[in-house]
């Protein structure tokens, strides 16, 4: 047997959601451990850039009611309106509780909370753009993450820094009583049973290429809970960002988009205004994706191989870009050599974020369909943030809209764990074999030969998703990345890790993350297949429109055959009336 610990929750992850989640509970005096793969404040929550969004109205006048429209429209109607509606109502309290909690926004002269324009943003219903994104500089995700760490510091939540979780536990009647980890410095493995476990572990684009994402977003809880033989719902929604820089994929804000950038292609020409009369450079990050690419296929890219455009700023002047963008001006310098004060930053679309994920309701409760009847929830499992699919961001997600969500619902399901476990007070029985699995996947890297390595099959995976599944989709592209990546998989069973050591072994898990991103790409490949319509970040060259009769449900994936299920849109809000979907202009 290996060594255990005993908590009444556990939470995999100490990004933005699991640290707001943690916090909640720690505060009600339960015995609570966070879980992460690397120290807390190095989650990739620490680089989001350009902001939070709620409707405080600092700047120009607001409603969260606009906010929410704004939402259900950038989703391209496949959000669930209950759970916008709940995120949007809940976003100005949710901001001004981190910002008594110390984060150091900045603020406008009068001392209120700074707001910068973003993206997909209007003033009633669809007018005028609203100035609704809070922002701490261009760090505002480091400065949510450094305050949360603190604040769970003060709660005595208690921190396994550098802990790689492998596996759920469950028990016969479909229970989650905890998680199966290795402690990265010893490499021992060791069991944490807890009566709530939350999966908080972030976002996985690290199966493309070209991602703005961490190395460490390898999205290891949806492999857990494909192994656990829960499903995913809507794989087939990865949001490509309009500018990241070109080969490096560090990420440009579309803060600087909001800030008065804009972007230029190798004719020197705002093309924007084709795409998006009205919003321009502002409009949702699916249509300027889609208008970059079509600009580069038509060869009105810029540079050697017309293979990017570029984004202006330094008309705002340099004291602004240093005040508000210095982030921005030292990744720029440092990635793409160009100083934004001085010319244009080339940008491209980037693989950037993940819609779909681990369904959960309002609750932060895990929810599967077969084994409980319709949308019933796993008990003592909850999922929060990136890695969940609530669905508040549907088909495409609205910048600043993640922060929000980490926060609002990682409040809420920390609230409905508590409610949990005064519920079930006891622990249950682990079952005998509760770590056995875990154990004979750890051992199968043991083995000292084989053929493939790991770099080189992960490096296959993400030129396949890269081309086979980017902007653009097609039925005969899907077909054939599908049938690559069983190609990739199948080689996966003689790889091995050339280095056995147990202390450090980071070789290791590189094995155990492609383990998690080989489901997840598949995941995606076979979603994105079956989805024969376009909708928000989903573009299909040969369905090119938008099919509500057949499409307006979401895609439920599990592992057993590829399976593929569907459930409705939820379209029905908690209070207020129901925006019917409509054709997405900007
Ligand atoms: C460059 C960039 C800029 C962004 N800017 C913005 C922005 O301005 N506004 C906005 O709203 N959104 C932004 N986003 C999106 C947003 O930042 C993320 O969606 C969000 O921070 C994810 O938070 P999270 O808590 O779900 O996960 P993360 O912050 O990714 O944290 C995941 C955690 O899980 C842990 N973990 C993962 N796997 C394991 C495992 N197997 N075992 C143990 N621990 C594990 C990790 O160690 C980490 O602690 C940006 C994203 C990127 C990439």
């Amino acid at each position: 047997m290996i060594a255990k610990r005993t908590f009444d929750a556990v939470i995999v992850g100490g990004g933005g959601a699991g640290l707001r989640a943690a916090l909640q509970m720690a505060r009600a005096d339960l015995k609570v451990a966070v879980l992460s793969k690397v120290f807390p404040t190095r989650s990739h929550t620490v680089s989001a850039q350009g902001g939070i969004t709620a409707a405080l109205g600092n700047v120009s006048e607001d409603d969260w009611h606009w906010h929410m429209y704004d939402t259900v429209k950038g989703s391209d109607y496949l959000g669930d309106q209950d759970a916008i509606e709940f995120m949007c109502r809940n976003a100005a309290s949710a901001v001004y509780e981190l910002e008594h909690m110390g984060l150091p926004f900045s603020r406008l002269a009068n001392g209120k909370i700074y707001q910068r324009q973003f993206g997909g943003q209007s003033k009633h219903f669809g007018g005028e753009q609203a100035v609704r994104t809070c922002a701490a500089a261009d760090r505002t995700g480091h400065a949510l993450l450094h305050t949360l760490y603190q604040r769970n510091i003060a709660a005595r939540t208690q921190f396994f820094e550098e802990f790689f979780a492998l596996d759920l536990v469950r028990d016969a009647e479909g229970y989650v009583l905890g998680v199966v980890a290795l402690e990265i410095e010893s490499g021992e493995p060791m069991l944490f049973e807890s009566r709530v476990t939350l999966l908080a572990t972030g976002g996985g684009a690290r199966i493309f290429r070209h991602s703005t994402n961490a190395h460490i977003n390898s999205g290891d809880g949806l492999g857990m809970v494909l192994r656990a033989g829960l499903p995913l719902e809507d794989m087939e929604f990865w949001q490509f960002h309009p500018t990241g820089i070109p080969e490096v994929g560090s990420l440009i804000t579309e803060g600087v988009r909001g800030e008065g950038g804009y972007l230029l292609n190798k004719d020197n020409e705002k093309f924007m205004v084709r795409y998006a009369p009205n919003a321009k450079d502002l409009a949702s990050r699916d249509v300027v994706s889609r208008a970059i690419a079509q600009e580069i296929l038509a060869g009105r890219g810029c540079g050697p191989h017309g293979d990017y455009v570029l984004l202006k700023i330094d008309h705002i002047g340099a004291d602004k870009i240093k005040e508000r963008l210095p982030g921005i001006r030292e990744l720029s310098m440092q990635f793409a050599g160009v100083d934004p004060c001085e010319a244009p930053i080339p940008v491209t679309p980037t693989a950037h974020y993940m819609m779909g994920g681990i369904p959960t309701n309002l609750r932060g409760q895990v929810v599967a369909p077969e084994r409980y009847g319709p949308e019933e929830a796993v008990p003592g499992l909850y999922a929060v943030g990136e890695c969940a699919c609530v669905s508040v961001h549907g088909a495409n997600r609205l910048g600043g809209n993640s922060l929000l969500d980490l926060v609002v619902f990682g409040r809420a399901a920390g609230d409905h764990a508590i409610e949990y476990l005064r519920e079930n007070p006891f622990p249950r029985a682990l079952p005998g074999d509760s770590v056995a699995a875990s154990l004979a996947r750890l051992a199968r890297w043991e083995r000292p030969t084989g053929t493939e390595r790991v770099p080189q099959l992960r490096a296959e995976m993400q030129r396949i998703l890269q081309e086979h599944c980017g902007v653009y989709r097609r039925a005969d592209l899907l077909e054939a990345g599908i049938a690559k990546l069983g190609g990739v998989e199948a080689r996966l069973a003689d790889a091995y890790v050339e280095d056995r050591s147990k202390v450090f072994n980071t070789a290791r898990l590189e094995a155990l993350e492609l383990e998690n991103l080989l489901p997840v790409a598949r995941a995606t490949l076979v979603s994105a297949l079956a989805r024969t319509e376009s909708r928000g970040a989903h573009s299909r060259e040969d369905y090119p429109a938008r099919d509500d009769d057949r499409w307006l449900r979401h895609t439920l994936y599990t592992r057993a055959a590829d399976q593929l299920d569907y459930k409705p849109v939820r379209l029905k809000p908690l209070t207020v009336e129901t925006f019917q979907p409509q054709e997405r202009t900007y």
